[in-house]
This record gives structure tokens, C-alpha cells and sequence, in this order.
């Protein structure tokens, strides 16, 4: 059921995509609704599970609607809002989306949903297959020639198809270090909560009436996630009774940004493209967001409309990523913006919806912006 029209990729797809994560898989939805031959091929196994925060914020799901995918709030644990943690565990601070809400859905449901969707679109969908590239671009796929006018490396954050594609040179990169754990837990809130601790940040997501995703992210590759729950101990003691559902999956988070994102007949989508921090939750939607920009691009045989439409997309979560990170790496300017934020929740309020995609960037107003920055660096600013 899941091989659609075409089994093999000798069948002259129009596009072959490498990689069938949420990038890879949205990618070919967009494209076979636009009436092109997609073929997808994976060298894992349906349904593909990952180390991931599984927040979709309203943007994600309206992106996802225009894929012609709905989730049910009965498949996933619906969030109006987001909440800071200080570490001093005084400070805490929340706002609501602006409009709608987000859905906290385990990977492996939100896989099965676009697979579906992709096989009834008739997309060839190749799992277990190993992708390589031959001398001179060409793409073999278990060894076999693909025949395919464009390829698109949706392969993730460590995209082997973008170093083969010459496409690996980077504006600017981060690495940070992220475990993700699912726990039978009712939620307490209906809000994604952010611990910030000393040495990360503890993402705590509902996924459904009785479960929770619950993900770590640390600059650290050895902080143990038992180490990491004891610095947030008003959470660890929430957790004193948990019951862990499945075995901790660990991976890397960066925030990377490419030079180029394609060349010639090739592309890169999602991850394999540059990606942002986990704490934004935004890089599912971004993923979804490319596709539609790319899918327009070969439609109109036009990869560079794709180039600039990419850094366009980008842009709030990038920034966004860079005050999560700035906040990260100086404990300081952390618990100032923390206290900022506390004491002025409209600003809040108005940095969560840039983030969530319910406002502009360009209306998060520069007044907002210069008092934020202005009150995190003034070194007298008491509250
Ligand atoms: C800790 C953490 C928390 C996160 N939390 C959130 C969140 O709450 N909300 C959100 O929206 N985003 C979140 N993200 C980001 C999100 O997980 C990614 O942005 C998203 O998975 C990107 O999708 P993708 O398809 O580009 O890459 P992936 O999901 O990594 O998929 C890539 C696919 O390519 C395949 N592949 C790799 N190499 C090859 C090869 N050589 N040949 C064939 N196939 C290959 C892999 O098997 C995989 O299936 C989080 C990330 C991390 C690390």
C-alpha cells in the first residue's frame, strides 16, 4: 500500500527525493498535487521515528492542512500557549497564540499521516534504500541510475547529499546536543513549558490525554537526562512517580545556515537545508514552508526564486534561535530576559506569535525590539 505507481526509480520520476522525513515528504505531497512523477527514496524503515520536541505550532498546522492533512485533538495534545521557567524558579513567564493553538503529536503518527497522504498521491515511496552520488551528479539509488530531471536532498541535519552536492559552505553554524523521552503522564498545562537550567533547557510537550514528550537540549553531549532534570527541581519532582514509555533517542540540534541552498538541478529541503534551534519549535513548519516555496520553483523552472524565497522564510526563527542561544550561553543576560519578560508579558506575548508565525517580523515593532535589547544590556536596570 505504501509503493505507489511507480516501484522502482528507473521509472523516470520527475523529481527523486532523498530523504522521506517531514521535508522530503511534503516535498513530494506539494509536488504530485501539482501533477509531477515523485519518487522518495529513505534508507530507514516506516515509520520513521527522531529525537524531536513534537510541538507543531499553528503555522505548522496550517502548512499541514494545505497538504491536505488534519490531526484530530483526540491523535495529539492540543497547546494554547508557551511558558519560561526561570532556574531561580521564581521567574515564570506565558502567553497565549494569538489565534488557534498547537497540536503536540509523536513523530511516528505525524509520519504515518504524510506517508498516507503521499502513497495516495501516488508517490513512489522507496524505504530501506541506500542513496548515493556518482561522479558527475549522477544519483544511484542501491546502485541503480535514477533518470530524473531535478533531485532534492531532504536528508536531514547531517545531509550527506549537501556535501555530495556542493552545497555544504555555511554563513554561520551551531551545534548543540538534544534526548528526547515520552512519559504516561496527564499534562498539568495546556501549555509547551521551557525549563531554562544551568546547563539546558527542558521542553516539556503534552502528545496526549495521558503522555508527554519531554526533551532536553544542552551544549553539553554528556549531561545526562537525569542530570539534566535535577537542575529544574520544581519539574523533576512533577516527574517523581514517572513512567518512562520508551527508550531515550538522543540527536543533534543545530542552528546552521547555508550560502547556497541549490545549484543546477539540485536542492535541498528541511534540515538538509540549515536548520534552527529546537527551542523555536519551528523547524517542522519551516520544513513544510520550503516545500511549497520550492515546489513553485521547479514548477516555474526557476531554482533561483527558490534561493531567495528560502532566506526569506527563515528569517524569525533564525533570529529567534539567536536569542535562545545568546540566552543559552550567558546565564546573566538569561535570568535578565527572563525577568523582562516576567515583569512585561506583552512583550512576551509578542515575541511567542512572531516565533508561532501569527505576527510579522516587521511588526514586532522596532520600539518593542530596541526596549528588549536595550533593558537586557543596560547593566542598572533593577526590577
Ligand atoms: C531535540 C529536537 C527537538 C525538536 N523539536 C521540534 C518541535 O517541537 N517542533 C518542530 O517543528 N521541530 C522540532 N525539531 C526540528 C525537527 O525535528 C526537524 O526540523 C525536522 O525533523 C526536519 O525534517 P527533515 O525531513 O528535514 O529531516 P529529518 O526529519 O531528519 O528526516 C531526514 C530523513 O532523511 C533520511 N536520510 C538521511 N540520510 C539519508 C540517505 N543517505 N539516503 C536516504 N535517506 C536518508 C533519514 O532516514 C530521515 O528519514 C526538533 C529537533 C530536535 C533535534
Amino acid at each position: 500500500m505504501l509503493n505507489g505507481r511507480m516501484s522502482s526509480p528507473a521509472n523516470s520520476p520527475d523529481i527523486f527525493i532523498i530523504g522521506g522525513g517531514p521535508a522530503g515528504l511534503a516535498t513530494a505531497i506539494l509536488a504530485a498535487q501539482r501533477g509531477l512523477r515523485v519518487a522518495v527514496a529513505d534508507h530507514d524503515h516506516f515509520p520513521v521515528d527522531k529525537a524531536c520536541g513534537e510541538g507543531l505550532m499553528p503555522d505548522t498546522l496550517a502548512a499541514m492542512r494545505r497538504l491536505g492533512i488534519t490531526v484530530s485533538r483526540s491523535e495529539a495534545g492540543p497547546f494554547r500557549g508557551i511558558r519560561f521557567h526561570g532556574a531561580d524558579r521564581m521567574t515564570s513567564v506565558e502567553a497565549e497564540f494569538a489565534q488557534g493553538f498547537g497540536l503536540g503529536i509523536r513523530r511516528t503518527v505525524l509520519h504515518t499521516k504524510l506517508v498516507e497522504r503521499a502513497a495516495g498521491l501516488g508517490v513512489a515511496l522507496l524505504w530501506g534504500r541506500r542513496v548515493t552520488l556518482a561522479g558527475g551528479g549522477q544519483v544511484l539509488c542501491e546502485g541503480q541510475l535514477v533518470h530524473c530531471k531535478w533531485v532534492i536532498g531532504a536528508d536531514g541535519e547531517a545531509s550527506p547529499f549537501r556535501r555530495w552536492a556542493g552545497l555544504e559552505r555555511t554563513r554561520y553554524e551551531q551545534i548543540r546536543f538534544a534526548a528526547r523521552q515520552h512519559f504516561r503522564m496527564a499534562p498539568w498545562t495546556d501549555l509547551v513549558e521551557v525549563y531554562w537550567a544551568r546547563d539546558c533547557q527542558i521542553v516539556v510537550a503534552p502528545i496526549a490525554s495521558e503522555e508527554l514528550c519531554i526533551a532536553v537540549t544542552s551544549r553539553s553531549p554528556s549531561l545526562r537526562f537525569r542530570e539534566a532534570l535535577s537542575q529544574a527541581p520544581a519539574l523533576a519532582s512533577r516527574l517523581r512517580n514517572w513512567c518512562a514509555l520508551d527508550r531515550m533517542r538522543g540527536a543533534r540540534a543545530a542552528l546552521r545556515r547555508l550560502r547556497r541552498v541549490c545549484h543546477g538541478r539540485f536542492a535541498l529541503v528541511g534540515d538538509a537545508s540549515g536548520s534552527v534551534d529546537p527551542l523555536t519549535g519551528e523547524g517542522i513548519g519551516l520544513a513544510f514552508t520550503q516545500a511549497a516555496a520550492l515546489v513553485e520553483a521547479i514548477k516555474h523552472n526557476d531554482l533561483q526564486s527558490y534561493q531567495a524565497a528560502h532566506d526569506r522564510i527563515g528569517q524569525a526563527p533564525r533570529l529567534m534561535s539567536r536569542l535562545m542561544l545568546m540566552m543559552d550561553a550567558h546565564p546573566h543576560l538569561r535570568q535578565r530576559a527572563l525577568r523582562i519578560l516576567a515583569a512585561e508579558p506583552s512583550l512576551f506575548s509578542r515575541l511567542v506569535n512572531v516565533n508561532a508565525g501569527e505576527l510579522a517580523l516587521s511588526k514586532f515593532g522596532v520600539s518593542h525590539a530596541l526596549r528588549l535589547g536595550w533593558r537586557m544590556l543596560a547593566p542598572g536596570w533593577e526590577f
